[in-house]
């Protein structure tokens, strides 16, 4: 396929919901398309559906848009000389191709109302054969239709579909999928209350705004043919194709809620990375080459190619998602790595409002950065790192209840006190311990993280008495032991 024409690709999302998965992914498609080609990405509000749009559901969408890193050069808040980009606002030309398909005669009024084709549809129902719908006002002259319309008699603009057409796509994916326009019944352009239909302007638009290439999912593929032959009734070259894979869910079906969230929205909410969402989504039928999982927009970019999309649906797995978010927070510098986490903590209370990623807050939470996947994960590991005491889980006091814990604590406290700060060598000073006492290593460090966490998973000690600072982690031995002391005097009153 040759591509004189100027790269032009379109995002058409109706602004009925938050964005979908797939439609990200589409999105993303596109505009690596454009941005590999030099070519113009451009966004397209499909909001004819005055009944389902939302003001929140636009605003969702350029936010997940936004938050995905996937710019536009034409469309809502931004430039561009084939506007309006709403198509609520487009009307007119809408109207205006009405009436050029009314006088050129590839558009013509059908009277047919809904319940006689409902007896129809029926009556193939108890024939058992497929409902075609007859076409019986097709051959009506233009005169008598339009004194019936003029009388205020309800009627559609069917678009009528020329006989024994071919209708080759040459689909960039696919490869060719042939039709006959013998397939495509009369189909409906404009309905009673004058409202075009989606494949009416859909091929209108995309041939005003000198689309290049339809890349959408497969779904639209049941489309194309009677899009493509609204391009021949109005005489002009046809766009190039290509149509994506439907994404599955772990269950193999179509991905939908039953299987996990399917907005984007949800994700990003619940923490994930956007460099590893984007990543996911361009691995959803998409590949570099037969080994690489991980990369950067650049490398996508460098590769990308509409043939390197597979044809077979795309499944959507939640474990290799969660892999890519582990693997490109480890990947982070540690300042973009505290900016994006420092949201969730201010929501957790666990930093004030006001709060900035300073080198202390870097220094806390690089401890962490090894062991999240979301970032959502990082206020309920990291809780007993913030404020002057942690709160101890259950296996942090089980741990503090075992015999000999408060000689273990006071030596421990004994040598932070006596040490200069930094510490050179924490886990020199519990081998120290371990030996005076005669305890092995473990039966020292699990009490001393339990005093210092709270808890007894977490980063390397000699971290976290680094990140506590000297006082924090004397005041911390110290408090535990008296709170020992005082459990054991409870345990002695009640024995
Ligand atoms: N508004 C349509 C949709 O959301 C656009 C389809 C297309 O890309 O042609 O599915």
């Amino acid at each position: 396929m040759t591509e004189s024409r100027p790269v032009r690709v379109r995002f058409a999302p109706s602004p009925t919901g938050m964005l979908h998965i797939g439609g990200a992914r589409t999105a993303l498609f596109n505009w690596a398309f454009a941005r590999s080609r030099g070519g113009t990405f451009l966004l397209r509000i499909e909001d004819t559906d005055t009944e389902r749009n939302s003001v929140e559901s636009l605003q969702s969408i350029l936010d997940s848009m936004r938050w995905l890193g996937l710019d536009w050069n034409e469309g809502p808040e931004a430039d561009g000389n084939f506007g309006p980009y709403f198509q609520s606002e487009r009307v007119e030309s809408y109207n205006a191709a009405m009436a050029r398909g009314l006088t050129e005669g590839w558009l013509y009024r059908c009277f047919a109302t809904a319940e006689e084709l409902e007896v129809q549809r029926e009556e193939a129902r108890a024939a058992k054969t497929n409902w075609r719908f007859d076409a019986r006002f097709r051959d009506l002259s233009q005169e008598e239709a339009e004194a019936r319309h003029a009388k205020g008699e309800r009627n559609v603009l069917r678009f009528r579909v020329p006989e024994g057409e071919d209708i080759v796509i040459k689909d960039h994916i696919r490869g060719e999928v042939k039709f006959t326009s013998n397939d495509v019944e009369d189909w409906v352009a404009v309905r009673p209350n004058g409202m075009p239909t989606y494949n009416f302007v859909c091929a209108l638009d995309d041939s005003a705004m000198e689309i290049s290439h339809v890349i959408r999912g497969e779904e639209h593929l049941v489309n194309t043919p009677k899009q493509i032959l609204v391009y021949r009734a109005l005489g002009l070259a046809e766009p190039e194709y290509a149509h994506v894979p439907l994404i599955l869910g772990q269950d193999g079906k179509k991905l939908s809620k039953r299987t996990g969230d399917t907005a984007l929205g949800d994700y990003i909410s619940k923490g994930y990375p956007a460099d590893a969402l984007f990543n996911f989504l361009c691995l959803l039928g998409f590949s570099i080459d037969d080994k690489t999982d991980v990369f950067t927009r650049e490398e996508l970019l460098a590769a990308f190619d509409l043939k390197r999309i597979s044809k077979g649906g795309a499944l959507f797995d939640t474990d290799k998602l969660h892999w890519l978010c582990g693997d490109w927070i480890r990947r982070m510098q540690s300042p973009s790595f505290t900016a994006a986490v420092l949201p969730y903590l201010i929501d957790a209370g666990l930093v004030p409002e006001d709060a900035s990623a300073d080198a202390n807050l870097q220094l806390l939470v690089a401890a962490f950065q090894e062991r999240i996947t979301l970032y959502s994960e990082l206020p309920a590991q990291a809780a007993g790192m913030f404020g002057e005491m942690p709160e101890y889980d259950g296996k942090a006091q089980k741990a503090l209840r075992a015999d000999g814990v408060s000689d273990v604590l006071e030596a421990v406290a004994k040598a932070v006190d006596a040490s200069a700060w930094p510490m050179e060598d924490f886990s020199a000073t519990v081998k120290a311990v371990a030996g005076e006492l005669d305890l092995g290593m473990g039966k020292v460090m699990k009490p001393v993280r339990a005093a210092l966490t709270g808890t007894l998973g977490g980063p390397e000690l000699a971290d976290v008495v680094r990140i506590l600072g000297k006082q924090r982690s004397l005041k911390r031995l110290q408090e535990c032991l008296t709170v020992i002391g005082e459990s054991l005097e409870d345990s002695a009153q009640e024995g």
